[in-house]
């Protein structure tokens, strides 16, 4: 696990402040064309809302706010913390 519970004491949702819970093996939806990840069962089969291509499906490591239900992915064991405009949320 990359995500020392240490590391997960000091971040927070950064769009509210909120406790972040780790979750190592996730489902993700991907696009290559515009490295967008998305997250969220109900996503499954479906295109990139951006250029209606097909989705890749990957495995990774995910943070998810308690709080707010956002999430951002951990690539290359760097936790992504991008705010809302950067990542998609369909989770
Ligand atoms: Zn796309
Ligand atoms: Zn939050």
């Amino acid at each position: 696990m990359p995500v020392s519970n240490e590391l997960l004491d000091i971040i927070a949702c950064p769009m509210c402040k909120g406790d972040i819970e780790y979750r190592g093996e996730e489902d993700f939806y991907y696009c290559e064309k515009d490295d967008i990840r998305y997250y969220g069962r109900e996503f499954k089969g479906k295109v990139c809302l951006k250029c209606n291509g097909n989705l890749k499906k990957i495995e990774g490591e995910v943070l998810i706010c308690k709080a707010c239900s956002r999430w951002y992915p951990i690539i290359d064991d760097i936790p992504h913390m991008l705010p809302d405009e950067l990542r998609e949320d369909l989770g």
